[in-house]
């Protein structure tokens, strides 16, 4: 007799393209080649020091932050699961994480954090092409730096935002989620507050006081209409 988990697993399963898991393993692949292969570059300059090194990161992290937030208010307010290509594969997991908020706990390594690996590609590609593979300045060892964090906390957000929704965590992430590193199960919960308008940022959260406050994502969703950009007719 299945239980409840695993018939939603099986539905899940039964979602998801046939080609999903193939791109979704080449797309992690490729990104964990390319992350080494910044490191070393980012090594193979002159060093900086420690301080300099913590704000590199610490903006590189708040950047990310702020993409998981235009990424996840983009595909919650535009497009459709139906939409060709993009649906199935990208819109799809943004529609049934509101509608059930416990889903992304039951997926697996591949769909968790295959299509962020997927969408830093193009970045990280450019960069690994067109920029120095030795800097010889501190502004190309510090533009690797920025990079490195962005792209970490980038392909680490999927899975900082489910265990925001899991009730077993493991200690090391409840201290990281006390301590406000990575987002919390309160501070996430405002966003699954109907309508679903605010706190978009799911990495730690640290622009969703800005962003709320300046109604940046309200603004943002009024241009897109303006230059006709069709809202989702579906609910949440
Ligand atoms: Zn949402
Ligand atoms: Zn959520």
């Amino acid at each position: 007799m299945w239980t409840e988990t695993a018939q939603k697993r099986i539905e899940t399963v039964q979602r998801r393209p046939a080609w999903a898991p193939a791109i979704e393993a080449a797309g992690i692949a490729t990104w964990a080649v390319l992350w080494v292969a910044f490191a070393q570059r980012a090594l193979s300059g002159p060093p900086p020091s420690f301080m300099v090194i913590m704000v590199v990161v610490l903006i590189g992290v708040a950047v990310a932050d702020f993409m998981s937030g235009l990424f996840h208010w983009f595909f919650d307010t535009f497009l459709e699961e139906s939409t060709p290509i993009l649906g199935p594969q990208f819109v799809a997991p943004f529609r049934e994480h509101h509608r059930d908020p416990l889903a992304m706990t039951r997926h697996g390594f591949l769909e968790l954090n295959g299509n962020n690996c997927i969408v830093s590609l193009p970045i990280n590609m450019s960069v690994w092409w067109f920029a120095p593979a030795e800097p010889e300045s501190m502004l190309g060892v510090l533009g690797y730096l920025l990079l490195l964090a962005f792209s970490f906390a980038v392909t680490a957000t999927n899975q900082l935002h489910s265990w925001a929704h899991e009730a077993a965590r493991p200690l090391l992430v409840r201290l990281l989620q006390r301590s406000g590193l990575v987002i919390s199960p309160g501070h996430h919960a405002r966003h699954h507050t109907p309508p679903h308008d605010t706190s978009y940022c799911v990495t730690n959260g640290w622009l969703n006081p800005l962003t709320d406050r300046l109604q940046f994502f309200v603004y943002a969703e009024r241009l897109l209409v303006r230059l006709g950009v069709p809202r989702k007719q579906s609910g949440a």
